[in-house]
């Protein structure tokens, strides 16, 4: 189990957790309210952020020639965070001994605390620990912060690391509808940061999707960006992972891994484009329910959807923010694509 601790005094500041992947919604933004969003991580794990976060800042334009790409940001952004890498995300319920301090609390979000910066201190010295999350639109989290906090104590944790088998038996992912028949934000993330891999190993090709569900998903926006399947050659995009059929196309959907970071491998030449386990997981696996007594089989079209009604808006933010860390957004025509978007804007599609 891993326990993390003040670093001024030594006290313990979480319950004992397991390490999990950075969820791809880790830092989304999705609508406006009203209230926040569930937490990203499940009770009892926790992720660590890689690259730096939160202040200072540092702007596009005041960076040395280079700079950027050995940061790897290959696309422009409005500013770049020059603070520390490793935050802790947590889930807020198995933080202990660190409170609030309303003097912290800020005064640029809306009902919330939006954590510009840290806003929790350690009760045993003082020292500020952390940064409560809880803003309309914002997933509920608590980030610690790396320089007045560590590891404590390490170890297997709660969790154990499941297998390939052990996730598509524990793990039933997240269906993408809501109670109100919108998508859930997950979804929206999800898509977003598959897309931009896909367009990234797709050399702007046009992209053909035999599945009328991942279509559903993926071929409005692709049509927006790349325009319509034309007469040039076509590359197939298909599902691949774990209890499916070796993948018989140019791209395949695989999972990543929820705790690991993994993805599930292929072998070439077919190119992987990741897709986060709980979205995968429902696509892979869900049926709706048989109906029974038909004696006449019911063809796949004629079925009900198994998503939304309403067409999937991908997160625009994390799209660019995914596709900005891509070798491949220097390609001229995906370039393009990203320069339609703002950094900081929901936007692009
Ligand atoms: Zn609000
Ligand atoms: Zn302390």
């Amino acid at each position: 189990m891993t326990v993390f601790g003040c670093r001024t005094c030594g006290a313990a500041l979480t319950v004992p957790v397991s390490r999990v992947a950075l969820p791809v919604h880790a830092h989304q933004k999705y609508g406006n309210g009203p209230g926040s969003l569930d937490p990203v991580l499940e009770p009892g794990t926790f992720a660590v952020d890689p690259l730096p976060s939160g202040s200072p800042w540092r702007r596009w334009a005041e960076l040395e020639v280079g700079e950027a790409e050995a940061l790897g940001w290959y696309a422009p952004r409005f500013s770049i965070s020059d603070g520390p890498a490793g935050q802790v995300l947590l889930a807020p319920g198995d933080v202990r001994d660190a409170v609030i301090d309303p003097a912290l609390a800020g005064d640029s979000a809306c009902c919330g605390l939006d954590g510009g910066e840290p806003n929790m201190a350690c009760i045993s010295c003082g020292a500020l620990v952390a940064t409560r999350i809880d803003d309309c639109g914002l997933p509920q989290a608590v980030w610690l912060d790396p320089l007045t906090t560590r590891v404590i104590e390490d170890g297997p944790g709660p969790h154990p690391v499941l297998d390939w088998t052990g996730l598509i038996d524990q793990r039933p992912g997240i269906p993408p509808s809501e109670p109100d028949g919108g998508w859930h934000p997950m979804w929206a993330a999800a898509a977003a940061s598959a897309l931009a891999h896909l367009l990234a190993v797709s050399g702007g090709d046009p992209i053909l999707i035999p599945d009328h569900r991942i279509a559903g998903i993926f071929r409005p926006t692709l049509d927006r960006l790349i325009g319509p399947v034309s007469a040039a050659p076509e590359h197939t995009l298909v599902l691949a992972g774990p209890g499916l059929p070796a993948a018989d196309g140019d791209f395949a959907l695989v999972p990543e891994h929820p705790q690991t970071g993994e993805h599930w491998p292929v072998a070439q030449p077919v190119k992987p484009v990741p897709l986060a386990w709980d979205a995968w997981r429902h696509l892979a696996f869900h049926r709706d329910p048989k109906t029974v007594r038909r004696s006449v089989p019911i063809l796949p079209e004629a079925l009900p959807a198994l998503l939304p009604g309403y067409r999937l808006e991908p997160d625009g933010r994390i799209f660019l923010s995914v596709l900005a860390r891509l070798p491949e957004v220097r390609q001229p025509w995906l370039r393009a694509i990203y320069d339609r978007g703002r950094p900081y804007s929901y936007y692009v599609f």
